[in-house]
């Protein structure tokens, strides 16, 4: 048989191939890749009808001044249209979420969604001499970023109350530790000063991953940028501004940092119109701290929900919670999957981790519109009653 190297590794089929060999292009797979477990993100089913509090998306719509932007930059003329490439650095939203935040331009980068922005770091300061830190519990994409840069990934239990291990990160003598603040997928918030803490005491870099700052009383670590040359707070659209539809995220940190994290950036990784959208709604303030505060107010009447039932959650600094359902004085894995399955069948989607052992037995709950929150609690009221 003639060696024919593209014959090989053409598809075989189903049935495979002439020597019954299916193909594989795993085998092609670079080392880090093999063996990866892909990140999973929440369901986003298809048609209407769904109550969708499974991926932590904002519950109401973004600024009307977003839908202007956009259209306003299709109708840009000749000078600023889809013919051209955007902004490569985003200079404009730079400077507007710098500003937002007390900071400036040279302080800040832009991404294609905070994942964008966690790759980047993960590419700039990590390989397999320099190891990433994250607590357990934490975001669930971080070490699937590590293992395809082929950098360890070490994680650190809490202290007692969800506390940051300030003394064990510091002797662990990581190079990068990422702190998801407040964390997910407990919702439990930090104090800035906890967070100063270890900023102060930590020789290494520490990227406070604030998703769900809008949500918490303790607001944005970006105060400490100007003082801790090694912060660099990263956080999204998605879920404070409505905006998960549109991919972007932001990092802000010393100057030189910054300029790491752009070493490793596409060129162009930030479209037109999310650029557009984005620096619409970041300049819409009142438009979010108003419904920011809603979110707030409704995360209090479900979290007085669980207590009125007797399931227990972490106190919530995010538009989450953590709940743990019990049917009869009971919890576990099995009841927390009942619930979920109940919820789903009424076309309630909520996150169960149904392979992690520390938070199996917990649904993660996005808090929705007074409305939707109204037909959870409804569903989750007939679920008890079934339990009888
Ligand atoms: C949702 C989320 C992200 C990702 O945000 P995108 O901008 O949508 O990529 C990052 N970190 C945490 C902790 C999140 O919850």
């Amino acid at each position: 048989m003639k060696k024919d190297r593209n014959k090989q590794s053409a598809p075989a089929g189903k049935a495979g191939g002439k020597n019954g060999k299916v193909f594989d292009a795993n085998l092609f797979a670079a080392e880090s890749v093999k063996s990866l477990k892909a990140y999973v993100p929440g369901e986003q089913p298809s048609g209407g009808g769904w109550v969708k509090l499974n991926t932590n998306e904002f519950p109401y719509p973004p600024s009307p001044r977003v839908a202007e932007a956009i259209i306003a930059e299709l109708k840009g003329g000749r000078d600023a249209n889809l013919r051209l490439y955007p902004n490569p650095e985003s200079r404009a939203l730079r400077r507007a979420v710098a500003e937002h935040f007390g900071l400036e331009e040279k302080n800040a980068i832009i991404g294609n969604g905070s994942d964008d922005i966690l790759n980047l770091a993960v590419r700039a300061f990590a390989d397999k001499n320099l190891r990433i830190g994250a607590m357990r519990l934490s975001y669930s994409l971080y070490p699937v970023l590590a293992n395809i840069q082929g950098a360890k990934y070490e994680e650190f239990d809490f202290g007692k109350n969800f506390s940051i291990p300030t003394r064990r990160i510091c002797e662990s003598g990581v190079n990068i530790f990422f702190l998801t603040s407040p964390n997910a997928p407990t919702a439990h918030g930090y104090e800035i000063s906890e967070v100063e803490k270890l900023l102060k005491s930590f020789k290494g870099l520490v990227l406070i991953d604030e998703a769900y700052a809008p949500f918490s009383k303790a607001g944005s670590a970006a105060c400490l940028v100007k003082k801790y040359k090694n912060a660099i707070v990263v956080c999204t659209m998605s879920k404070g501004w409505a905006l998960a539809g549109m991919r972007v995220g932001w990092a802000l940190a010393d100057e030189s940092a910054i300029g790491v994290l752009d070493k490793v950036r596409d060129s162009y990784n930030v479209d037109r119109l999310a650029q557009a959208a984005a620096l619409a709604a970041i300049k819409d303030k009142s438009y979010y701290r108003r419904l920011c505060a809603k979110i707030v107010s409704t995360r209090a009447a479900t979290e007085k929900f669980f207590d009125k039932i007797g399931f227990g959650y972490v106190p919530s600094s995010a538009n989450f919670i953590l709940v743990r359902p019990a049917a009869n004085g009971k919890s576990g894995a099995d009841v927390a999957a009942d619930l979920f399955g109940h919820l789903k069948s009424e076309k309630i989607l909520v996150r169960y981790f149904a392979s992690d052992p520390l938070v199996n037995d917990s649904l993660r709950v996005t808090v929705g519109t007074p409305e939707e929150m109204e037909k959870f609690k409804e569903s989750v009221k007939r679920w008890i009653g079934s339990q009888k």
